[in-house]
Parts: structure tokens; C-alpha cells; sequence
């Protein structure tokens, strides 16, 4: 099942009814490859012609959050983003403070390392974040 279809499934499932705007809400966060603010995903889709209100943007991300359907990624600069929470496509990101900017990147050997981590912790880890703070290429100098 496609991560839209899911994804609607579950929230029926929770009792609500996820109407036109939900679903434009989802497919949107479908398609982006990275995290989008509420503010952004309201931009994009007045752009595209669709009246959809930013309240209730807002609303659908808390409740896809509540479902653990997005992921919710604080980057520190006051905007909470969410990405769709699929387990392929994890990736980390990379943060320049001088223009804002948020671009992912994955890399396995990270990924192995923070295995290894796990499993001398013993922990039982259900998510990690990783975030690199600095200047882009753009930024830099
Ligand atoms: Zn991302
Ligand atoms: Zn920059
Ligand atoms: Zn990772």
C-alpha cells in the first residue's frame, strides 16, 4: 500500500473522516523528498490553485504526528517540518543558518555506526536524528 493510502486508512481508523484537503495535505508530503513547515505546504498548495486553510494544515500534521505518519524534525530555527514517515528514504540533514536552507543526505556507514551504537547501549532505539549544523556552498565564505 502506497504510504497516501496508509495513511488515510489509519486516520480513518483513529475516527476521523480525511476529506479532500487531507488528501491533498498527504500527497503533497508524498511527492517532497525532505521536511516542509505547515507555512511552506499552505504556500505550495495555494500556488497550485487549492483552497485549503493553514489552520487546517496544521491540524492534519498534528494528526498524522500523533499517528507517527510523518516524521516531525526540529532544526532548531523555530519552524517544525514533517516528512513522511516511510522507512525508505531515511535520511539526516544538513543546515545552513546564514540562508536557511535544509537539504537531506543518507549514508550507510552512518547508519551502520549508529547500529553498532544500539547495540552496545542496549538500548532498544526506535529512532535517531542527525542534524549538521554550518554554512552551505552558497553560504560558506
Ligand atoms: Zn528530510
Ligand atoms: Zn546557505
Ligand atoms: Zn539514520
Amino acid at each position: 500500500m502506497d504510504w497516501v493510502s496508509h495513511a488515510q486508512a489509519e486516520l480513518r481508523g483513529a475516527g476521523y473522516r480525511p476529506g479532500a484537503a487531507a488528501r491533498l495535505v498527504l500527497e503533497h508530503l508524498d511527492r517532497e523528498d525532505c521536511c516542509r513547515g505547515a507555512q511552506e505546504i499552505f504556500d505550495a498548495l495555494s500556488t497550485g490553485g487549492t483552497k485549503v486553510g493553514l489552520a487546517s494544515v496544521y491540524r492534519m500534521l498534528e494528526r498524522l504526528d500523533e499517528r507517527g505518519l510523518v516524521q516531525r524534525i526540529d532544526l532548531g530555527d523555530g519552524i517544525v517540518r514533517y516528512e513522511a514517515a516511510r522507512d525508505a528514504g531515511h535520511h539526516h540533514h544538513l543546515v545552513c543558518g546564514a540562508c536557511g536552507k535544509v537539504e537531506p543526505f543518507a549514508d550507510r556507514r552512518l547508519e551502520r555506526a549508529i547500529e553498532a551504537v544500539e547495540e552496545r547501549s542496549g538500548y532498544s532505539v526506535v529512532a535517531h536524528d542527525v542534524v549538521l549544523r554550518g554554512a552551505c556552498a552558497n553560504c560558506r565564505d
